[in-house]
């Protein structure tokens, strides 16, 4: 489809005014509005994890947070005219880091095992569902999924956007994603051109191809409509990204290469894609590329190879040298035949974390990702060395400093330090079960769950107070995803693959 910059834009402008009036848009794109303004905050009397090799964990300690980035830690600070939150009794821990999350699906959460008698796979549905969101629900889906990883504790993402491809979805997406406050990388995928939709008679292997093939035009022009209209500096919470087609596609590297070199030339700060290494569970022309990126010179620090499970140890190496970083879905992991690649990549020197990856198929609880990947390590020997050596700050790691490093924010978030930006989570500790003997990182590691963070700051915001999302209607919101979710799942039904 070819769009014009004045079609684009009335469509836009349409979507916006159509999700800002209608009845059932309470929250509308302008919740974004109801964000409060970062304010100087001191956090006194907390325990804390600062995940600072420096400053480790400090028993009954204070944070000053001013202009959105963390002013002083230490204990006793006086902060004259600052707010005061009292975080007595509770632990205080950078905001967690999701190495890989399919946003949009948030939308859905709980689909594919409620759709697992009518639909094959994952992959079906999605090409039944992919044609049936308007722009309206692309800034849905992104925004509210996007509310429910900050309520989760997640300050930071990389949003692998695999869904929105056309320029009005793709553009809502992206301001979906930033109006919900929350920080990190909006990778857009160069790659599937649908033709068909809801009502259609399509042959599966037709859509299957659409859904695999490399970049078009369009894409391009998507990508530039992007950096020109809502990506257009290297700052800002929400930073741009790129995905390439599915796995290359198994194409020749030449095609790999010039793919390669035109996704930099818009300055992506990731490039985020699929690797498994599992070829049991997958065509061995998919995902199985990576070892020729190498010697091609494709890698840089700007790469993220994703999953990576039954990568070698060559290969690892590989990620090492060149500064490539590492998304392992710990939990995602455990359905593949090799175990979760996190542990052996940070025992390798590469910067890992960990990602929900599909999020309607996975509890948002992160807390559970973290316990999965520790646990995920004892699947081998090797992994059982590993873990031997493990904290709890080790398991934390993960989601937190070396975290910060795999979405390449490294220096900006996942400690507790002077001057880096103030996101931050405040964990409730009174349930009956919380212990109270050890390393605070070791009881958050073990027993933190989703309903103990009382507080979440992002950039120095208060997002969450008193355990309650602030600013947002997370009632109207859910009606709304429970809505839309229900009107695309019934047109996509419509779809007759043959
Ligand atoms: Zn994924």
């Amino acid at each position: 489809m070819d769009i014009t910059r004045k079609g684009f834009f009335g469509l836009a402008a349409s979507a916006i005014a159509a999700v800002a009036s209608g009845p059932t848009v309470a929250a509308a794109p302008k919740a974004a509005s109801r964000i409060a303004k970062a304010r100087r905050t001191l956090i006194r009397g907390a325990d804390i994890i600062t995940m600072d090799p420096k400053l480790g964990e400090i028993a009954g300690g204070d944070v000053l947070l001013d202009g959105g980035k963390i002013a002083a830690v230490g204990k006793g600070l006086n902060a004259g005219d600052a707010e005061i939150v009292d975080g007595r009794g509770m632990i205080l821990m950078p905001g967690m880091i999701d190495a890989h999350r399919h946003v949009w699906e948030g939308m859905d959460n709980g689909v594919i095992a409620k759709i697992s008698r009518t639909i094959n796979n994952y992959n079906e549905y999605k090409l039944r569902t992919m044609v049936c969101y308007t722009p309206e629900d692309a800034w849905l889906a992104q925004y509210a999924s996007a509310i429910q990883a900050i309520d989760s504790g997640v300050t930071s993402l990389v949003d692998y956007c695999h869904i929105f491809h056309t320029a009005e979805l793709a553009e809502q997406a992206a301001r979906g994603l930033i109006d919900s406050g929350i920080a990190g990388t909006f990778c857009y995928q160069v790659s599937h051109t649908p033709t068909y939709k809801a009502g259609d008679t399509v042959r599966m292997a037709d859509a299957n191809a659409m859904r695999n093939a490399g970049p078009d035009d369009t894409h391009w022009r998507t990508v530039a409509l992007l950096r020109e209209r809502v990506f257009t500096g290297k700052d800002g919470l929400v930073r741009f990204g790129l995905c390439p087609s599915p796995g290359f596609n198994g194409r020749a590297l030449t095609a790999i290469a010039a793919e390669m070199a035109r996704i930099r030339t818009y300055e992506p700060h990731i490039v985020s894609q699929h690797h498994h290494r599992s070829k049991e569970v997958l065509p061995p022309h998919l995902f199985n590329q990576f070892e020729q990126l190498g010697p091609a010179k494709l890698l840089g620090p700007d790469y993220q190879v994703v999953h990576g499970n039954g990568m070698t140890d060559a290969e690892l190496a590989l990620c090492r040298d060149n500064g490539v970083m590492i998304a392992a879905t710990t939990m995602g992991e455990q359905s593949y035949p090799d175990p979760s690649i996190h542990g052996r990549a940070r025992a390798m020197g590469v910067a890992a974390g960990i990602g929900v990856d599909g999020a309607l198929a996975f509890t948002h609880d992160y807390f559970q990702h973290v316990r999965g990947g520790f646990y995920n390590l004892f699947r081998t020997d090797e992994g059982k060395r590993i873990a031997s050596a493990y904290q709890g700050e080790d398991a934390l790691d993960f989601v937190t400093r070396l975290g910060a490093r795999a979405i390449r924010e490294d220096g900006v978030t996942g400690t507790i330090t002077v001057g880096k930006r103030a996101d931050l989570l405040l964990l409730r500790t009174d349930r009956i079960n919380f212990p109270i003997v050890g390393p605070f990182a070791d009881r958050v590691a073990n027993y933190s769950n989703q309903p103990d963070i009382d507080t979440v700051w992002i950039a120095g915001i208060v997002r969450k107070r008193g355990g309650e999302m602030v600013g947002v209607d997370m009632k109207g919101l859910k009606a709304r995803i429970n809505a839309a979710s229900t009107r695309i799942n019934e047109q996509g039904a419509t779809i007759n693959f043959v």
